[in-house]
């Protein structure tokens, strides 16, 4: 069996190729290898390695590993796919992007973005007062855009005109007629001129989960009458000048190309009709959802995408250009809100599965005995009685345990006898999985014994915090053991978190081009470190998570590609995870004060002769060390 099993048929199973855009893929050793800097695809690196670097340095796990050469990779890829199809189209505009940090902002990640950006004059897009703040403090490019979406009040307003002070280029983009009653004589008061954008909804109705983005009763943007008003407003106020972007936004992760074409058909239409009018808009903005590929079938489910970055930018270049060039307007600039696409695959959680529920694992001994019960020995009968055809076995099997069942209930059956039935039970349900034929037809019932024998991995992390997606939405994230990939899995199982929540397990896996509830991964062995990573948590899960149970941030740690060093790789940064103290004092507790109330409960057992007085520091000693501790298993 093991000897027929390749990495072949590992990447078959798990499908990393598929889902892993170029940058992760299977090693000979039977690890998980990446390579993150796309214009170097032959320095790769072993994820192995990278997980017993950080345990070397005593860093528990969980914990998020970033790679900042993907997440550089992916920014210059969109704006030199943007680039190139600006050329081969002979496009009179620009391609100038933005970063929606509302994907991620964590800081290091805006840093790396906007650096890596800085070529192209990408520039970052804010949706709330937190996030202009963070943006106006990081886009100091005079030459990049800063867009500015979301619902705003005065002071929102007030900070991007103090951006317009600052010599930087802020689009106000206005969502609702309001918000320009409000910037009009706030932008006469500050004596500034500010850039204005308008966000139109749109009436394509874009598919999948975020479907609710388009249409009337979108929650943003403003319809065809409003932005109308708005012209004229703009026009009384002698300041149609200052409307420089037409905005559009359909939804996140769109997973039909032909929606896409839709919408940038439509707002390129509506853009020419602006213009035509004497807007003298300079730029169109197609907003977000360039999809990713979670699940590697390269379709329309909502965890897919039906086509590439080249065929998206391509349709989005040539698209406009031929509305334009129809309506004979001039070429916008092409602004695009990507976020998922530029962050999703840089960054990873790491994990250690730190125990098994099987329903099959714990046995009692089931030798017969004079007296037992006769419900026993019918049970008894069923073990090792391939001769009984498998319906009939499980029948059996099924009726016996349900009749043991009713008599516990009565009294009549003794825990041990319980016991002996279970095990005898589960014993027998795994004998008939093992000799069903795989290719034949078999009874629906028989069928579920998968499911039903299946392990649950015990998986140190919370869903909460990690993959919140995953519970909200259902989203499917790639889920692989990073070893061992070279050796058969045998061990049918789904993952579970340690929160105290039903809902904190993992319910969808790749299994080749299917999703399932459950997946094969490989036997735990007593001593080692069965370490599994859930990969392309870099888009909103990575900053969405909530403290569920307690469960704080995880460990961060940077990871750099350089070619000098061993194993192609530097840990650059390690950013220590959530403390149980600082998740306490999160709550409003004072740890100080709880910490002091232990002590003297201690104290007062030492005084009473309870506990000896060493003991009693040791006791106060641990009591602090778990409060500067994680929130996590420590394994
Ligand atoms: C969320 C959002 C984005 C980012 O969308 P992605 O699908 O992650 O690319 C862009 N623009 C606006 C206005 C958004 O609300």
């Amino acid at each position: 069996m093991q000897s027929s099993w390749s990495i072949d048929d590992a990447e078959e199973l798990y499908g990393v190729k598929r889902w892993g855009a170029g940058y992760f893929s299977i090693g000979e050793n039977g690890n998980i290898q990446l390579a993150p800097n796309h214009r170097y695809p032959d320095v790769t690196i072993d994820m192995k390695d990278v997980v017993d670097e950080i345990l070397a340095e005593g860093i528990q796990l969980p914990a998020v590993i970033r790679f900042h050469d993907i997440l550089r990779s992916q920014v210059e890829i969109l704006n030199e796919t943007f680039q190139q199809a600006i050329d081969n189209a002979d496009y009179n505009g620009k391609y100038i992007g933005v970063f929606p940090i509302k994907v991620n902002q964590m800081r290091e990640v805006v840093e790396e973005i906007i650096d890596a950006g800085e070529p192209y004059n990408y520039g970052l897009e804010a949706g709330s007062k937190p996030e202009l703040m963070a943006v106006m403090a990081y886009n100091e490019n005079p030459n990049a855009l800063t867009i500015l979406n979301g619902y705003k009040d005065e002071d929102y307003l007030t900070l991007a005109l103090l951006g317009r002070h600052l010599q930087r280029k802020m689009i106000i983009v206005i969502e609702k007629y309001s918000e320009l009653e409000m910037l009009i004589p706030l932008a006469r008061k500050l004596n500034v001129e500010p850039m204005i954008g308008l966000r139109s909804k749109m009436m394509v109705k874009s598919a999948g989960k975020w479907a609710s983005s388009s249409g009337d009763r979108a929650k943003f943007g403003l319809s065809i009458t409003e932005i109308l008003n708005i012209i004229e407003r703009l026009k009384s106020e002698d300041m149609l000048h200052c409307a420089k972007l037409l905005h559009f936004h359909i939804g996140s992760q769109l997973s039909d190309i032909r929606k896409i074409k839709e919408a940038v058909t439509e707002g390129a239409r509506l853009y020419a009709k602006l213009v035509q009018m004497g807007v003298p808009l300079e730029y169109l903005d197609i907003g977000g959802g360039l999809g990713i590929d979670y699940d590697g079938t390269s379709s329309t489910t909502d965890s897919s995408r039906n086509y590439s970055t080249e065929e998206y930018v391509a349709d989005v270049v040539y698209g406009v250009k031929q509305i334009c060039d129809l309506e004979e307007v001039p070429h916008p600039n092409l602004v695009s809100e990507s976020g998922r696409a530029i962050t999703a695959h840089h960054s990873c959680v790491v994990t250690n599965i730190v125990g098994e529920i099987s329903p099959t694992g714990t046995q009692f001994d089931i030798s017969a005995e004079d007296g037992e019960h006769i419900l026993v020995a019918n049970m008894r009968e069923l073990v090792n009685a391939e001769e009984i055809h498998p319906q009939e076995r499980y029948n059996d099997a099924a009726s016996f345990k349900a009749s043991a069942y009713e008599a516990f209930k009565l009294g009549i059956l003794s825990l041990p006898e319980m016991a002996k039935l279970d095990t005898m039970y589960w014993q027998i349900l795994a004998d008939i999985h093992q000799s069903l034929d795989r290719d034949s037809f078999v009874f629906q019932e028989l069928a579920e014994l998968e499911d039903m024998l299946a392990s649950q991995y015990l998986a140190n992390m919370s869903i909460f915090q990690s993959a919140a997606d995953t519970w909200a939405i259902g989203q499917v994230l790639p889920i692989v053991p990073i070893s061992r990939l070279n050796e058969k899995p045998q061990v049918r199982c789904s993952m579970v978190d340690i929160t105290c929540d039903s809902d904190g397990k993992l319910s969808k896996y790749i299994e080749g081009t299917e999703i399932s509830e459950n997946i094969p991964m490989h036997t735990l062995k007593k001593g080692d470190n069965y370490v599994v990573g859930m990969f392309l948590t870099g888009a909103y899960q990575d900053v969405m998570g909530d403290m569920h149970n307690l469960f704080g941030r995880l460990t961060e740690v940077h990871v750099y590609a350089h070619d000098d060093e061993p194993g192609d790789f530097y840990i650059e940064e390690v950013v220590p995870g959530t403390s149980a103290e600082k998740v306490l004092t999160t709550m409003q507790y004072n740890t100080d004060y709880m910490a002091k109330v232990v002590k003297k409960s201690i104290d007062r057992q030492v005084r009473k002769g309870n506990i000896a007085p060493r003991e009693g520091v040791r006791w106060t000693d641990f009591y602090e060390q778990c409060l500067a501790g994680s929130t996590y298993l420590k394994v």
